[in-house]
């Protein structure tokens, strides 16, 4: 029996330990919790979903809907994981993050080719490995990884958003709808007036802030302060002008006001956090504000004026290779080529993306995956993990990715591109849940 070491019980590190186990490969998997503790993971059990409860849109016709189904053509494990634990959210996939968390845990548990141990990995061998450790890696593989990489590894920071009770909600002002009512009215809308809104763009620019310094890292010598763009905090995109979150988070757009009939000034959105409906995020209000100031100048929220905070935003270190300057073609390290790196750790963003990476990787070693279609989302995220670049800077699925069609009506294009993905992908492996791809 093949044998395989994993680091990392994240997303990519589920995904990959699934796979590996059910092709009949004896899977080690490293984890550090619950003895260890990054700043952002708080559950015990694997496949936590750090931050928001979302795994974006559903439909081929955006990109991390085309991503999610090439990933079905792949055989991938945790989607449908995911759509058993799911809750309402639109066209997207959210879930119930403990109940999924739970299932995958119980799924690796139970595998008879698994063994987990629950250690902190930190020391790099000659077995054949792969590090999913993820952005917040512990000190510790960093330092045994930093042998085998070059000087310019590079580095960021993210913030995530508050989640509060539904039940402090004030739904005299607050309202249940969905932008142009499309689907089911899963979203709560808390509307503001034009001297609301000014008066909630003031306080975010006067609120205390963390200090970035606080979390200098030691390791990598490009340390920038850097915000990813769709992770931003609510602060920093306020700073840039008055109307900019009116125009973005805020916009109100296809979201009247049915207590007063009018399209209001600018409009929050919250979206259901678990399966029993009663804690709800902030969307797009991801912050670096001090506790004591969100819960002061979220509360300026109309709706919110009583909102009790289940927790808190909060600022977070982000960790990533330059992979296209550390890794081989198959994401096994140039300098070290039994060992193989997976998830965000690779340089892709977002959760699909990290499980995708995982999935991919199974595909490399087991199946000896030489390339995908260049027409395809996974084609391409692959290809810009290994792609010589000026400025490498970690990719989500995005139809920008992909090859142009000269078609004028928008719509008709995301169709198009669609299309093209799926049937590429359809011809290259033809869908098997098993994951058993023949080339
Ligand atoms: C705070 C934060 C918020 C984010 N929010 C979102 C979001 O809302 N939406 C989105 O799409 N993406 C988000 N991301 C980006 C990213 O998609 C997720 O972090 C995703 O979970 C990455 O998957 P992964 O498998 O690479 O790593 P993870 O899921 O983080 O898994 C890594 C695992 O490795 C373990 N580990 C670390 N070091 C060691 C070691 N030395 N030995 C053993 N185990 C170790 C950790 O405990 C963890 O369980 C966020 C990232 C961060 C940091």
């Amino acid at each position: 029996m093949k044998k395989i070491k994993i680091v990392g019980a994240g997303l990519a590190g589920c995904e990959l330990a699934l796979n590996f186990a059910d092709a009949n490969w004896q899977v080690e998997l490293y984890e550090m919790k619950p003895h260890k503790y990054s700043e952002a993971h708080k559950i015990p059990t694997f496949a936590e979903l750090v931050c928001s409860n979302s795994l974006k849109s559903q439909l081929p016709t955006t990109g991390s809907g085309l991503l999610k189904a090439e990933m079905r053509h792949l055989g991938v494990k945790l989607l449908p994981i995911a759509e058993e634990c799911s809750v309402p959210a639109g066209n997207a996939l959210a879930v119930d993050r403990d109940r999924f968390s739970q299932e995958v845990t119980a799924k690796i548990t139970c595998h008879p080719n698994i063994t987990i141990i629950n250690e902190e990995y930190k020391k790099i061998d000659d077995d054949l490995t792969v590090i999913a450790s993820g952005p917040l890696s512990s000190d510790n593989i960093i330092d045994a990884l930093s042998p085998y990489l070059p000087e310019t590894s590079l580095y960021f920071f993210d913030a995530i958003a508050p989640i509060v009770e539904k039940d402090s909600i004030n739904f005299d002002r607050a309202f249940y709808k969905s932008r142009y009512d499309k689907g089911d009215a899963d979203y709560i809308n808390c509307p503001f007036t034009k001297e609301e809104y000014y008066a909630f763009v003031d306080a975010l620019n006067d609120a205390e802030k963390h200090q970035a310094k606080e979390f200098e890292n030691k390791y990598f010598s490009d340390i920038k302060f850097k915000f990813y763009e769709n992770c931003t905090p609510i602060e920093e995109l306020a700073r840039r002008g008055k109307e900019t979150l009116r125009f973005g988070v805020l916009r109100p757009v296809g979201l009247e006001d049915p207590i007063t009939d009018r399209r209001p000034y600018a409009v929050l959105q919250l979206r259901i956090e678990n399966t029993s409906h009663n804690a709800y995020n902030l969307v797009g209000c991801q912050t670096m504000l001090k506790y004591g100031e969100q819960k002061r100048v979220f509360r300026l929220i109309p709706g919110l004026e009583n909102a009790n905070f289940l927790r808190y935003g909060s600022i977070h270190r982000n960790t990533y290779l330059n992979s296209p300057q550390v890794l081989n073609p198959d994401l096994s390290l140039k300098n070290k080529a039994n060992v193989y790196i997976a998830g965000q750790l690779s340089g892709v963003e977002g959760y699909v993306e990290s499980i995708y990476i995982g999935l991919l990787l199974f595909h490399i070693i087991h199946n000896n995956l030489k390339s995908l279609p260049n027409v395809t989302i996974s084609g391409q995220l692959w290809s810009h993990l290994i792609t010589e670049q000026k400025n490498f800077q970690p990719m989500n699925a995005n139809f920008g990715l992909l090859p142009p069609l000269d078609i004028r009506d928008k719509k008709k294009k995301k169709e198009a591109y669609a299309e093209r993905a799926l049937q590429a992908i359809q011809a290259s492996f033809g869908l098997n849940p098993n994951g058993a791809v023949e080339l």
